[in-house]
């Protein structure tokens, strides 16, 4: 019986590079060894595991054989997690975090030293921004913020030093895509690390790997676990470094929970469904509201009107399930049109399988000032809207209605209407 599970774990070993993305996504991770012939990845609660034998003990402290000693170090739920997203993303190696900005954060220390430089775009997430403008300057590390849209800009940044070349794509709230091959080949030039922030594209849209970076990162909080109940973050790449960067996670304790790894590999199941929704509804969401008068503007790579429709064209198999639009008079506008609203959480999360929208001053940019936000080029009355599993037709119906409801600058009223709830 044990052989037969071990050759059937080992058939799917074989078919994981040939595999379709689907089929990873409900299967890669899940060779684990059975225990009471669960089908399912056991959540293993436990904070050490027990050695009789003290040489195997030694033998597995020492890396010599495969096991776990510690919760801080390795658990075998999360061990199937990082195995899960390494296949997808088609990595060599994969560590995990308690959450995505412990990923970033965790990465960025690993790889920077003082005197060294970082390579970066104004656009990468409030958090990650902060991490440059705030954390690493303080260490004498120094940090270079290119506008996002300005590849020649980034370039000549790089040709200046870049032990670092961070990137993010697509970009919070403004979904900016930057060509990913054309900026790791200009870095590895310089002989940097090239990172890329993966969160808004998923492996389903996007493999930066194949476009050349070294290293790729997601918030698996957001559309790795797709329902918005854990928190988690990843790092993929090749074995060296990703052992480095789990080496200053051991020691410095970030590590993803067991229940969270269970419910993200439960989340990651349905991924390739649930992105190929989501990339189908935001494309006609988009559509509408660009054709809308009361929106303003419509932020999305998938729009022929888009900065970067073209490099991501390039480079990404769908466009994933992000937009932000700018709707007419102002953020009095916004604040009237949101509440609106029936089908959408107004709320700080994205990538989920509720649609969630609201403002950069509470979502994506919640961590940075007025002022910040301004230096980033992002309108104070923008709207982040992230598109769920819902019914395509819904979701354009509730947002006209919201728009129609919504008084323009002339005949602004005070207050909102109750929101009506389903
Ligand atoms: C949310 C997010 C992060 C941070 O992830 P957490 O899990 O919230 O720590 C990083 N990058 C991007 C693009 C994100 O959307």
């Amino acid at each position: 019986m044990k052989q037969q599970i071990k050759q059937r774990a080992a058939g799917r070993n074989r078919q994981e590079g040939v595999a379709g993305i689907g089929t990873r996504a409900v299967w890669a991770g899940e060779n684990i060894e059975p225990w009471e012939r669960t089908t399912q990845v056991p959540v293993a609660f436990s904070v050490s595991y027990g050695y009789d034998d003290l040489d195997e003990w030694a033998d597995v402290a020492l890396g010599k054989t495969r096991g776990h000693i510690y919760g801080r170090n390795t658990n075998p739920t999360v061990a199937a997690f990082e195995e899960k997203i390494r296949l997808l993303e088609g990595a060599k190696a994969a560590t995990s975090f308690a959450s995505g900005m412990a990923a970033i954060s965790n990465t960025l220390f690993t790889l920077l030293s003082p005197g060294d430089r970082v390579v970066s775009v104004k656009d990468t997430y409030g958090g990650t921004n902060k991490i440059f403008i705030e954390f690493l300057p303080r260490f004498g590390i120094e940090v270079s913020l290119c506008d996002t849209a300005d590849h020649g800009a980034i370039e000549a940044a790089i040709g200046e030093g870049c032990k670092v070349l961070y990137l993010e794509s697509p970009t919070n709230p403004t979904v900016k895509v930057v060509d990913i091959a054309r900026l790791a080949a200009a870095g590895h030039r310089q002989g940097s690390v090239v990172v890329v922030d993966n969160t808004f594209a998923t492996p389903i849209n996007q493999q930066p790997l194949d476009l050349g970076a070294d290293l790729v990162i997601h918030s698996a909080t957001k559309f790795l676990g797709g329902h918005a109940d854990a928190l988690g973050g990843v790092v993929c790449g090749p074995a060296d470094l990703v052992a480095r960067i789990y080496h200053f996670r051991e020691i410095t304790g970030a590590c993803l929970e067991p229940m969270s790894a269970y419910l993200l590999l439960r989340g990651m199941k349905t991924l390739d469904l649930r992105i190929a929704r989501q990339n189908e509804s935001a494309m006609k969401i988009a559509r509408f509201l660009e054709s809308h008068p009361k929106v303003e503007r419509v932020f999305y790579p998938g729009l022929e009107s888009h900065q970067s429709h073209e490099i991501a064209r390039k480079q990404m198999s769908g466009f994933g399930g992000v937009l932000s639009f700018a709707i007419r008079g102002g953020f009095d506008a916004v604040k009237s049109f949101l509440p609106r609203l029936n089908y959408a959480h107004l709320a700080a999360n994205l990538g989920a399988v509720e649609t969630v929208a609201g403002p950069p001053a509470t979502t994506s940019h919640v961590e940075s000032t007025k002022q910040e936000r301004e230096a980033a080029g992002i309108p104070e009355a923008l709207i982040r809207y992230s598109v769920g599993i819902e019914d395509a037709d819904d979701l354009i119906a509730d947002l006209r209605n919201a728009l129609e409801a919504t008084a323009s600058k002339s005949s602004t009223r005070a207050g909102t209407r109750k929101r009506v709830r389903k």
